[in-house]
Formats: C-alpha cells, structure tokens, sequence
C-alpha cells in the first residue's frame, strides 16, 4: 500500500486504519529516517488500540509498553548498533505473543523478529508531506 499524507494528524489516521489488520504477537517494523513521521504513525495505531497514556519516544530506554485492548511494546532501537552484541533478552520482555509490537529503527534487531506483519517506511517529501508505504 502506497499513501501520501501532509500532516501529522493524517498520518495519525493512517495509523488507525492500520490497527485494524493488527492482532496478538504481530510486529510491525517502521523505518524512515529522522523526522519523517515514525512516532507519529505509532501514535495513531496505539490510539485506535485503545492506549490512553501519551505516546513518546522511547529516549532513556530501547522500548515503552503500553496497556489497550490489546497489549502493545513500541520499541526504538536508534542506539541499537548491534544486537548480538547485546543481552539477547533484551528484546523479551518486549516481544511477547500477546503484545502486538512495533519497532523504530528495526535494523539491529531484525533476525529477532519472528511474526513481522508489516513493514512501514515512511518518507520526506518536503514540508509537511510523507510518502508512507506499507507492505
Ligand atoms: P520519527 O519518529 O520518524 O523520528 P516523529 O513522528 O517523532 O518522527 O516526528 C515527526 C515530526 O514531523 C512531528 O513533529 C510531526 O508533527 C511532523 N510532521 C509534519 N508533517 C507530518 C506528516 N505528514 N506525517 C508525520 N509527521 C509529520
Ligand atoms: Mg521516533
């Protein structure tokens, strides 16, 4: 699937749409670079799963949980250079089969992944517009 939004808010709706085709133990990998709309695309999919609590970047941690409908892990994993390198149950307590988890930056963890239901790249396209691409 292939959209373009111009604005944060759209983009919050695409999120919700997709939330639709989510359930328990689905991972769903969101890249893009810096800026380009990955938070805010969580934000909406969390929403329309019912989390109340405000939806931020992980910063001081690789991963937040949240409670909904539907337990849901919104890991970032920027800092991440590579995993093996790292507690290998770092990601555990995460990625569970009854959360359904979505993962900024997914590169240094991706052999981890095992039930990847989408992927989402999110693209500048100037101003407030993103090409974003669901696959
Ligand atoms: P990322 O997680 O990819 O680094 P964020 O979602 O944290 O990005 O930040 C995206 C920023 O861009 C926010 O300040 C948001 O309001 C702004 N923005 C402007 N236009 C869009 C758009 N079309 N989609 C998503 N975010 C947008
Ligand atoms: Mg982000």
């Amino acid at each position: 699937m292939l959209e373009r939004t111009s604005g944060a808010a759209e983009t919050e709706a695409l999120g919700e749409r997709l939330a639709a085709e989510l359930g328990a133990g689905d991972v769903v990998l969101v890249s893009g670079e810096l800026g380009a709309g990955k938070t805010t695309m969580i934000r909406g999919v969390c929403r329309a799963l019912g989390v109340s609590e405000p939806v931020t970047s992980p910063t001081f941690t690789i991963g937040h949980r949240y409670r909904g409908r539907v337990p849901v892990s919104h890991l970032d994993l920027y800092r991440l250079e590579d995993l093996d390198a790292e507690d290998p149950a770092l990601l555990e307590d995460y990625l569970t089969p009854e959360r359904i988890a979505f993962v900024e930056w997914p590169a240094a963890g991706e052999p981890a992944f095992e039930r990847v239901a989408a992927r989402v790249l999110l693209e500048h396209l100037g101003g407030d517009r993103r090409r974003i691409t669901i696959a």
